[in-house]
Order: structure tokens, then sequence, then C-alpha cells
């Protein structure tokens, strides 16, 4: 098979829960023996401004990025999501990451499994290491100066939408050239990933982590989500989901480059020139014949 065949799929993964196996920010602050204070941050601060003084606290009792950076490491990710994403790619798929995580974790963990250059593009919220050696986590969505991202779903956190970043995508695929855009393949497990989800349309797919709030979300209103949705429920299962959709589409983009219609050239006329073998063909064979599921 021609690795070209997975072109015309971006598969967006969310972070947590979904590449890796745990919240990292929970599995930092865990590690760092700090769970307790990031509890007590949680009850007076919106999740991504209590992380960020998190990391303040503990810059200020000496804990190092380095050993920041060295505790996501250790964050369980199943060798079923590192296959599932060097054959997507393999297979010409563009992979993108939309995490409400943050840059400096994403990063730690894509670099020690050798990933970071399976993906064009990480939305995430930005994270750089300042002066005075502390990490500081910004939100998405700056919502500190009374703006806001304006969606208004309470599944959205203030710091971001990742609705706005889902419609901003497809509206980059539907500026490229050719009679269809790109089909999208959306994965998650959290309520934030809700909001995206809304946003595929019937063309695309929404592969929900089962029994996770956002699988919770699609059941409740089943009509509300225009996607194709698959779900899984470990990464193994992930895994077999993803290369599936992706031979799908394979197969779906390949009936609309035929015009619609699939042409079965009969064993007898693949033989003959190119050119005259699907005019031969038709007659033959006037249906077309579904690829299989
Ligand atoms: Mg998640």
């Amino acid at each position: 098979m021609a690795a070209s065949n997975g072109a015309g799929v971006v598969v967006v993964f969310d972070f947590d829960k979904t590449i890796i196996d745990c919240d990292s920010d929970n599995w930092v602050v865990d590690a760092l023996g700090a769970t307790q204070r990031f509890d007590e941050l949680l009850l007076h601060l919106p999740w991504n401004s209590a992380i960020d003084a998190m990391m303040g606290e503990l810059h200020s009792q000496g804990k190092s990025t380095e050993e920041i950076a060295g505790s996501m490491r250790t964050a369980p990710l199943s060798p079923h999501v590192v296959a599932a994403i060097e054959t997507a790619h393999a297979l010409g798929c563009e992979l993108r990451i939309l995490s409400d995580a943050n840059a400096f974790f994403i990063d730690a963990v894509l670099a020690h499994h050798g990933l970071a250059g399976y993906f064009t593009e990480v939305s995430t919220n930005p994270a750089h290491v300042d002066a005075a050696g502390r990490l500081r986590i910004s939100p998405y969505h700056d919502f500190h100066h009374g703006s806001s991202h304006g969606c208004t779903l309470a599944t959205c956190p203030p710091n971001m939408c990742k609705g706005k970043v889902m419609e901003e995508i497809l509206q980059e695929l539907s500026k490229e050239a050719g009679k269809t855009r790109r089909r999208v393949v959306y994965l998650g497990d959290g309520r934030g990933d809700y909001c995206p989800t809304l946003k595929l349309v019937e063309r695309d797919y929404m592969m929900p982590r089962k029994g996770y709030p956002v699988w919770d979300l699609i059941v409740a209103d089943r009509h509300a989500v225009r996607a194709d949705v698959r779900g899984w429920a470990d990464a193994e299962d992930l895994e077999t989901v993803l290369l599936d959709i992706i031979h799908e589409c394979a197969a779906a983009s390949k009936m609309e480059e035929d015009g619609g219609h699939q042409v079965v050239v009969p064993a007898e006329c693949r033989s003959l020139p190119l050119a005259s073998a699907p005019e031969l063909a038709m007659p033959v064979l006037p249906k077309a014949i579904q690829a299989p599921n």
C-alpha cells in the first residue's frame, strides 16, 4: 500500500488520559509531594492558574524544572499509543495535539518517547522557564484582562476553548486546494473535549474514551454530534479503532477521487491500457461496489 493512503486525514489528539494514561498536572504534583497543597489552591483558583501557582511554590521549595520534566518522563504511555502514532504517520496522516495541559509537560513527554517529530502542531497552554528558573504556565486564551474566549459552553474552562481551536483547524483545512477538505479524527476523554466534538461534521470522526466525561456528554445528546462516533476503552483499542478509521477514510477518499462512485475493473480488463479500462468496465458493472467497513 502506498504511504500516501492516509493522506486526507488529520488526526487531532487530546493529551492527558489520551496520549498519556494520566493527568499530567496531577502526575507532577503527586510525584513532587504537593497533592494536598494543589487541592487547596484549586479551592480558590481556576485549574490553569492553580497549576501555575503550584509551580511557583515548588520553585520556592527548591524543586528544579529538571525535576518537573523528570517526573513527566515517568508518566504512563502505552506502546499501543506509540504504535498508533507511528503507523498513522507512516500512512500519511497529519498529526496534531490539542491539549489543556501545557507546552513544557507535553514537550518533556514527546521528547522522552521520541515522538516530537510526528506532530505538526501542538495547541496548548504556553509555558516558559523565567530568569529565576521558575516554570510559568499561561492560559491559552488570555482571560485575565477582562477578555474571554467567548464560548458559553459550561464544559469549556476559562483559559481554553478547544472548540475555538478546532474551528480554526477546520477553517485552515477548508482553505486547502482540493475538492473536499481533509477529514478530521479527534480523540479525547474530558469535558473540554466536548466543544471541539460539536464542531466536527459528518465527514469527520470523534473517538471518545468510553466511560469518561466526553463519552457521557456525547451519549446524553446523541443528535448533537454530527461526526461519526467511535469509542475506545484502552490504548490497545485506541490503536485498532484509529487505524480502522484511517483505512476507511483512505477507501472513502479514493471513491471521492474517482468521482463519487467506485469503478471496478473486471479481471479481464486489467491488462488493457488504463485510459480505456474504466469505460469498458462501466457497462459490465454499473453499480458502485461499496468498500467494506
Ligand atoms: Mg484529556
